[in-house]
Order: structure tokens, then C-alpha cells, then sequence
């Protein structure tokens, strides 16, 4: 984490922009605190219908990037909860820890590497040396509570990738250099969660195994940094917000041979939206020996038999949801009237177009919902009836629904209805006949 020189968004006039998307988060349904008529716990969050939709989004157009529009690369859905075996093997029993400090002042727990010798609570410095937390939840497999049946929620979704490798080889006939795709929970039992949704331990990652001849691997790793540069940029984070941070030799992994993080301007400075690395043949070889299966590839033609190295682009789905909303909130004035709205890519805003009745006339309704009906297919729709029409593009604007669809008293005569555009609140007449097609037009790209 760096701060940046300046302070937080010195060119946004919104120095509490992480206070104003928290709350937009929570007043409109996006997040919120899990288990709030209980008072919360532990930083943890449940998406509401409108968070629901817009993760969906992000994980959705990852996938069609990295999955969809590919032939090389395949998805896969491992199981969460996974034997101790497979965390055995791939080091994380014995190294995915962090290392915790104790303040013998106010006895808070911080994790050494992210506080600068003083206790961010009470200021002691006065604290304990450095201890190695394993960040694994831990728990039984079945009804008895013993050693034998220990299991792990799975930290990172990569694992499943390289126990599953043999499986996808033999049932797609792949060949490297390909991919194993995977979008899922993972659990890590961090020191500190903080920043909303940035640090959690429960949260949803966007995982991708790349397996390579290994003497293409320098190759396919400059490749995957330009490809995940591109998903970011192309989705409208803001080039001045991200950028690309090569880790130092003394930073890298266990297993890695080279890692960068792709970085975005956070409220706080620049931090880890994803990372991709080269592990090498690291997973591969060593769940080959715990398990005594051979994992590798076998090239018929050449009749040479290899191990694959792996790149690996490893991303948050809800770390980079919380990215798109920070990146696209803005406030501006439009007709004398401040609103608030959300800049999304409409691949990524929760609903693409809201369908007004201008009032809620008998006549309207029924038309408006005739509107609804043709819609729906096309875009995923709000439908709403309430409130003075301009309140209702404010509510619509302040999510981020890049069309709204207004039925006016002129539609029952010319069948014709209204789209308004949220960035540039220009307005067009449609004729009904046509508007799925105007609006599939303009959602495709
Ligand atoms: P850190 O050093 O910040 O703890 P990391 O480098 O260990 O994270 P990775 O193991 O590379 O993270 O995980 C890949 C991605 O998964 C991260 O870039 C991030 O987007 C996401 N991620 C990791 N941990 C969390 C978490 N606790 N909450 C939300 N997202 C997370």
C-alpha cells in the first residue's frame, strides 16, 4: 500500500469519496453489513439486489473475456471445501500466513507488514514480535471432530486448477499452451479486514491457470499483463487510476518467478486489484509427489513429455466491483439540479434501462409494461411508477442505468416512447416497435 503524494483523489472535488460510495452502497441496496439487526459481524457483507446484479456483471465479464471469447481456455467449479492434502502440497499449511503482532497496550491484533511499529488503535509501541498466523479456516468434514476429518474452506480457487489438471486434459483435449478458468468464494481468516469490501474474509475471486511450454513462459506472462491491463481499461477504469507495479525479488512468492500487480488509485493510494504470476512448474510438481500421480503434458508429435509452467491472473471479484464503483461515482449538475450519478459501463450497472410511466395514469401502466415485456429479454429492467419523473431519472442516474424508457401520454397515440441517455441526458423518440432492437444496438459492443 503507498500513499499517494498530494492525498487521496486530488483531482476529485470529493476528499470522503469512500464515505459517499459506502453509503450509496448501503442506501440503495448494492451492500451491506452482514447481519446488521445483530449489530454486523466481522466485517462481513451481504450483497443486496442491486450488488447482486452488478458482481454478477464483473464476474460475467470476466468470464466472457477470459472464457467466451477464447479457445484456449476452459472454466471449472472445484469444490470450497478441500483436504488438507491438497493445502499440504501446495505449501499454504506451512507458509500462507501472515505475521501478527499484539499490542501489550490495548491487547489489538495488527498484521506486522501493514502498521509502521506503532499500534494504529492506541499508539503503543510497545509490541509483541512477529508471529506466523496461518490465514486457513479451518474446520470437520462429517460428525466427528478429529484429526482425520480436518478440512479447509479453500483460501484461493488456483488449487482446484492444478489438482483438476490431468481431468481437463483428458476430457478437452487441450494442449498448452490453455487455460483452466475458474470465478468463486474464497475464505481467509485475515488480521484486519478493512476498507468495505477491499479486505475480507469471505470474498469472491477471478482465477485463471495458464499452462505453457516453459520456455514460452516469459512470453505468455507479458501477455497475460497487456490482456489484464486491457479488461480494466476497457471497462472503464481510467487510465490515470491503474497501473502495473512488478514486485521485487524479495517480495515475490514461494513459487513465483516473476509477479505484477495490477494496481488501482484507491481513496487511501495505490493497491492490488490482481495479481499475475509466473509459478512456475512449483503446483504442478509438487502435487505430482504428494499425490504420486504423474502431472504433466505429453506432446504425441514430438513425443516429448513436460511439466507446464503456469501464468497465473489471479483477481478480485469483489475487490473489483468496489474498484468500478469508486471509479465511476461522480456528482454534476444537470438543468440547475445536482445529481449524483454512476459513470458504469453498461456491461457492468445494475439494470441497463428503467421503464417510466410518466405518471400513474390507468392508461400508462399497461403500456408501460407492455414496453417492460419487449425489454426484458434485451436488458435486465427496473420498473418504476412512483415520484415525480425527474426524481425518478435521479434514483436511476445514482445506480448507474445507462437508459430510461419513459412512456408518455403522446406513446397511447404515436406509440412511440422516450429513451434518455444517463452521461449525456439527451432524450430520443423511439417507436415501441423498435425499442428492443435501439436498445440491444446500444448495450452491444
Ligand atoms: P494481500 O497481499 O493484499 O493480502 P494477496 O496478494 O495475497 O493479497 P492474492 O493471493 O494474489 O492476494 O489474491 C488474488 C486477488 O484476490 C487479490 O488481488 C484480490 O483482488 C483478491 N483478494 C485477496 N484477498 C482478498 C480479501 N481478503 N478480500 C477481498 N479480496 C481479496
Amino acid at each position: 500500500m503507498n500513499e499517494q503524494p498530494g492525498g487521496p483523489y486530488p483531482d476529485l472535488p470529493y476528499p470522503d469519496l469512500m464515505d459517499r460510495v459506502v453509503n450509496l452502497a448501503k442506501r440503495r441496496g448494492f451492500i451491506f453489513p452482514s447481519a446488521e439487526i445483530y449489530g454486523g459481524f466481522r466485517s462481513t457483507y451481504d450483497y443486496g439486489p442491486l450488488g447482486v446484479l452488478m458482481l454478477r456483471n464483473v464476474k460475467d465479464a470476466w468470464w466472457r473475456a477470459m472464457v467466451q471469447l477464447r479457445d484456449d481456455v476452459v472454466g471449472i467449479d472445484a469444490a470450497i471445501l478441500s483436504s488438507p492434502k491438497i493445502w499440504e502440497a501446495s505449501g499454504h499449511l506451512a507458509n500462507f500466513t501472515d505475521p501478527l503482532v499484539d499490542c501489550r497496550h490495548c491487547h489489538e491484533r495488527w498484521r506486522a507488514d501493514k502498521i509502521e511499529g506503532s499500534c494504529p488503535n492506541c499508539g503503543s509501541t510497545d509490541l509483541t514480535e512477529p508471529r506466523a498466523f496461518n490465514l486457513m479456516f479451518k474446520t470437520y468434514a462429517g460428525p466427528v471432530e478429529e484429526d482425520a476429518t480436518v478440512a479447509y474452506l479453500r483460501p484461493e480457487t488456483a488449487q482446484g486448477m492444478f489438482v483438476n489438471f490431468m481431468n481437463v486434459l483428458t476430457t478437452t483435449r487441450k494442449k498448452p499452451p490453455f487455460g483452466i478458468a475458474q470465478v468463486g468464494k474464497s475464505f481467509r481468516n485475515e488480521i484486519t479486514p478493512q476498507n468495505f469490501v477491499f479486505r475480507t474474509r469471505e470474498f469472491e475471486q477471478m482465477e485463471m491457470e495458464y499452462f505453457v511450454p516453459p520456455d514460452e513462459a516469459d512470453t505468455w506472462f507479458h501477455y497475460w499483463l497487456d490482456e489484464r491491463m486491457a479488461w480494466y481499461l476497457g471497462l472503464g477504469i481510467p487510465e490515470g487510476k491503474l497501473r502495473l507495479r512488478h514486485h521485487e525479488a524479495d517480495e515475490l512468492s514461494h513459487y513465483s518467478a516473476g509477479t505484477a500487480d495490477v494496481e488501482f488509485h484507491f481513496p487511501w493510494g495505490w493497491d492490488e486489484l490482481e495479481g499475475i504470476a509466473n509459478r512456475t512448474d512449483f503446483d504442478l510438481k509438487a502435487h505430482a509427489e504428494h499425490s504420486g500421480e504423474r502431472l504433466e503434458y505429453f506432446d504425441q508429435a514430438s513425443g516429448e513429455r513436460y511439466v507446464p509452467y503456469v501464468i497465473e491472473p489471479a483477481a478480485g471479484a469483489t475487490r473489483t466491483m468496489m474498484a468500478f464503483l469508486l471509479a465511476a461515482y461522480d456528482e454534476d449538475e444537470i438543468g440547475g439540479e445536482r445529481r449524483t450519478v454512476l459513470h458504469l459501463d453498461p456491461r457492468l450497472a445494475p439494470y441497463q434501462a428503467a421503464v417510466l410511466p410518466l405518471s400513474k395514469n390507468d392508461a400508462l401502466v399497461p403500456l408501460s409494461r407492455e414496453v417492460l415485456g419487449l425489454l426484458q429479454p434485451v436488458a435486465v429492467c427496473d420498473f418504476d411508477v412512483t415520484q415525480s419523473i425527474g426524481r425518478r431519472y435521479r434514483r436511476q442516474d445514482e445506480v448507474g442505468t445507462p437508459y430510461c424508457v419513459t412512456v408518455d401520454f403522446e406513446s397511447l397515440e404515436d406509440r412511440a416512447v422516450t429513451v434518455r441517455d444517463r452521461d449525456t441526458t439527451e432524450q430520443v423518440r423511439v417507436p415501441i416497435d423498435r425499442v428492443a432492437e435501439e436498445l440491444a444496438g446500444r448495450l452491444r459492443r
